[in-house]
């Protein structure tokens, strides 16, 4: 039986760049006997940080864990709401029940997916410490417009960038406008260490107390305590947890880095290519770069409006005829059993339709020309058949 998960023919929706050099690191790792928690997730951290344009990193098991530390070292618990949009994975939404919070859904912008100023405002209480903004499939969310409303009220900026690695905000790297800022190395993600996470701040006290808390809040460090022979007695402030990233994973992450360039361009290139596409189809509206920064398309979504001759069901059902895996649109949180008592009494209108109406296409680094034409021609059959239909129905 084949290890390699890639079905021959198959278009998947997304495959990791990954290379003999990943190997080789994660080799050298091995070969350096320490494995765990170490120089190399120091290094990683350091060199992260520098390429997001923040002053520190702080390395997690998964972006997952870093919403969870980032709401904890911002001091967000029990009586606190955190305005979230509920069109994001459930993680976001996990993360604010994960310290003892409310999350308030607020709804997004149909263009970008993304919250804005406007759409907080109408869900802000006044109870409200936080919010979790979402650079959604990679689309930056406009941080000034949601600072006008967030700044008065002295409420605490955390962007979720899990999707964000590489995609720019007026220049700048996502996560720089916010007060705390959080990754994911996920495969499904630009970059990823197999399972992975970052935490990014300018915020000194923060990052050491997220370093310690993810430590088990250890006074001594790991790393300290095997560099002397006879470590002082570790003590525990408080209730910490096991978050810590191992060196195997940083050292695959350091390779991911550089390749981050090439990978975006790459990406950009491919959606350009289906966007080219489907601006000349009928009732399909494809995401596209926001007039404030650029999107590294880490999911480039499509609407399937009710002008395309069938709807997105339809064709996802295309799609995975011709071996080709898109996905449903990004998830509306309200929607799942733990949180749909939230919903709103206003509903979130704009979630409930791009949920609804949108899917994913493949795009990945190595996506071949080829491949995208597949994918491409079972975008327009749809279109094609509708006409000789018409054409069929004309002759008779
Ligand atoms: C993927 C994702 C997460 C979770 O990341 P993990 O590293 O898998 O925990 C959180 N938020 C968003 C918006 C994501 O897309």
């Amino acid at each position: 039986m084949s290890e390699r998960i890639n079905v021959p023919g198959r278009i998947n929706v997304m495959v990791p760049w990954l290379g003999q050099e990943e190997a080789d690191a994660a080799a050298e790792a091995i070969a350096s006997g320490w494995v765990a928690q170490g120089p190399r997730v120091a290094r990683f951290e350091q060199e992260f940080a520098a390429a997001m344009g923040a002053r520190f990193g702080v390395a997690t098991t998964s972006c997952t864990t870093a919403l969870h530390l980032a709401l904890t070292v911002a001091g967000i618990g029990p009586g606190d709401d955190v305005l979230i949009p509920s069109f994001s994975f459930i993680a976001t939404t996990n993360a604010v029940r994960y310290v003892g919070a409310n999350p308030v859904f607020a709804d997004v912008d149909i263009v970008t997916g993304n919250v804005t100023g406007d759409s907080l405002a109408a869900a802000l209480t006044d109870r409200t410490r936080a919010v979790i903004v979402v650079d959604q499939g990679g689309v930056p969310v406009d941080l000034d417009d949601i600072r006008r409303v967030t700044d008065p009220l002295r409420i605490i900026v955390v962007e979720d960038a899990a999707c964000g690695a590489g995609s720019t905000y007026k220049g700048r790297p996502v996560g720089t406008g916010a007060d705390i800022a959080t990754w994911s190395f996920h495969p499904r993600k630009l970059l990823t260490t197999g399972e992975g996470g970052m935490i990014t701040t300018d915020r000194e006290t923060w990052a050491v107390r997220a370093k310690h808390l993810r430590e088990h809040a250890m006074s001594v460090s790991a790393a300290d305590r095997h560099a002397s022979v006879l470590p002082p007695a570790e003590e525990y402030s408080e209730v910490g947890y096991n978050f810590r990233m191992t060196d195997l994973q940083a050292a695959v992450g350091l390779v991911q880095l550089t390749r981050l360039p090439a990978i975006v361009a790459r990406r950009r290139e491919i959606a350009a290519r289906y966007r080219d596409t489907i601006d000349g189809i009928c009732g399909l509206r494809a995401v596209s770069d926001p007039a404030y920064g650029t999107s590294n398309f880490q999911s480039f979504w499509v609407e399937v409006e009710s002008d395309y001759p069938t709807d997105r069901d339809g064709l996802l059902t295309a799609l995975a005829e011709a071996d080709i895996s898109a996905r449903r649109g990004i998830m509306a949180a309200h929607r799942q059993a733990p949180y749909v008592d939230l919903t709103p009494s206003a509903g979130l209108p704009v979630t409930e339709r791009l949920t609804d109406s949108t899917l994913i296409l493949p795009v990945f680094h190595t996506l071949s020309e080829a491949d995208q034409d597949r994918v491409i021609a079972v975008l327009r059959q749809p279109v094609r058949t509708l006409v000789s239909a018409i054409e069929e129905g004309a002759r008779t």
